[in-house]
């Protein structure tokens, strides 16, 4: 892995600016573990998507709107298609 964990988290927030998420709420997703992420290889843009889906998971919960068919689903209440949980990789 090249460069350090500092580089690595500027790369995340440059992801984040492709993500459909407003970047206000971006200090939300300091509750996501980005240093095990770091630590276990995962590329920042990876990362990125992870903590994206797993703060629309968290924001979904607290609409009451999440998705029940499958726990750790991040997608809303009666999404189309399979669902996709946001912590795939750690299960
Ligand atoms: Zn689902």
């Amino acid at each position: 892995m090249a460069g350090s964990y500092d580089e690595w988290m500027k790369e995340v927030r440059a992801a984040f600016g492709s993500l459909d998420m407003p970047m206000a709420d971006w200090h939300e997703i300091g509750a996501f573990d980005y240093r095990s992420e770091y630590d276990s290889g995962v590329k920042p843009n990876d990362a990125a998507l992870k903590a994206n889906r797993q703060w629309w998971q968290e924001w979904n919960q607290s609409l009451q709107q999440d998705c029940r068919k499958t726990r750790g689903c991040w997608l809303p209440r009666g999404h189309q298609g399979q669902c996709e949980r946001f912590s795939e990789s750690k299960a």
